[in-house]
């Protein structure tokens, strides 16, 4: 699942083929927007909010886009042909790109004026110009009595943590994925760390939190159930956390994450 870090650079990506380019077609395969059809407007930027994207096009419209569990947007060159059996959800094309939509979990259409209703509940943005890590705090505070590794991923916290990085967090913190939010000390530090791993990795694809590149060696935990810590030996637990249907992957380290 693409987390805030995939979803930054997609937003680059839409930027450096639409921004300032006339649209030659718009193509909405969802039937709420079937008939909507953005040509000639232009565009004007798109940014990404947490695991949100907004594209704003010319005429108070913003294009409300979300990757979900394995959605994608790709670009190519304007007529090109799309692979068959692409679930195309949208098209954005000018004369010489068009960005495809492929297995958008959401797609709409908004006044650019009403932004807020969709990406308003989101906490501070760990990639955002306006991350605050004192609010993030803050807002986990408010449920003292959750789990740590819940609340990490609840975006109305902080913005842009999936799987790989709550575990990868929480490995380099040494802090069992269940213990209470109101018993962890220094929370600024988790979620500053959190920041920290995004950001470094924003520039380039894959996650690596161990700083060392190769395929083997890029994360602590993630991806390592059943193999020997990298710190201690212990091998790594592999489960799921929070309440069904939403429950989510979690891998630790029983050997580590004591505190
Ligand atoms: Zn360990």
């Amino acid at each position: 699942m693409p987390e805030g870090d995939a979803v930054y650079r997609t937003a680059a990506k839409l930027r450096g083929a639409l921004d300032g380019q006339v649209l030659t077609r718009s193509d909405f395969r969802v039937p709420r927007h079937a008939t909507a059809d953005l040509t000639g407007r232009t565009v004007l930027t798109t940014v990404s909010r947490g695991k949100h994207l907004l594209t704003r096009v010319e005429g108070d419209l913003t294009v409300h886009t979300h990757l979900r569990m394995d959605g994608s947007w790709q670009v190519m060159a304007a007529g090109r042909r799309t692979a068959p059996g692409d679930q195309v959800r949208l098209i954005l094309a000018n004369e010489r790109w068009q960005a495809v939509g492929v297995r958008l979990g959401m797609v709409d259409l908004v006044r650019t004026g009403e932004e807020e209703r969709l990406v308003g509940h989101l906490g501070p943005d760990l990639l955002g110009p306006d991350w605050d890590p004192d609010e993030a705090v803050r807002r986990l505070r408010g449920a003292p009595d959750r789990t740590i590794g819940e609340a990490l991923l609840d975006q109305r916290n902080l913005a842009g943590i999936g799987t790989i990085y709550r575990a990868e967090t929480l490995f380099l913190r040494g802090i069992w994925p269940w213990k209470k939010v109101g018993e962890i000390e220094d929370l600024n530090g988790l979620v500053s760390l959190a920041q920290r791993l995004l950001d470094a990795n924003k520039g380039h694809a894959g996650t690596v939190t161990t700083g060392d590149r190769r395929p083997a060696n890029q994360t602590w935990v993630y991806g390592r159930a059943g193999k020997p810590c990298r710190r201690c030996g212990t091998r790594i637990s592999r489960g799921e956390m929070g309440a069904q249907p939403q429950e989510r992957l979690i891998l630790w380290c029983a050997g580590c994450q004591l505190g």
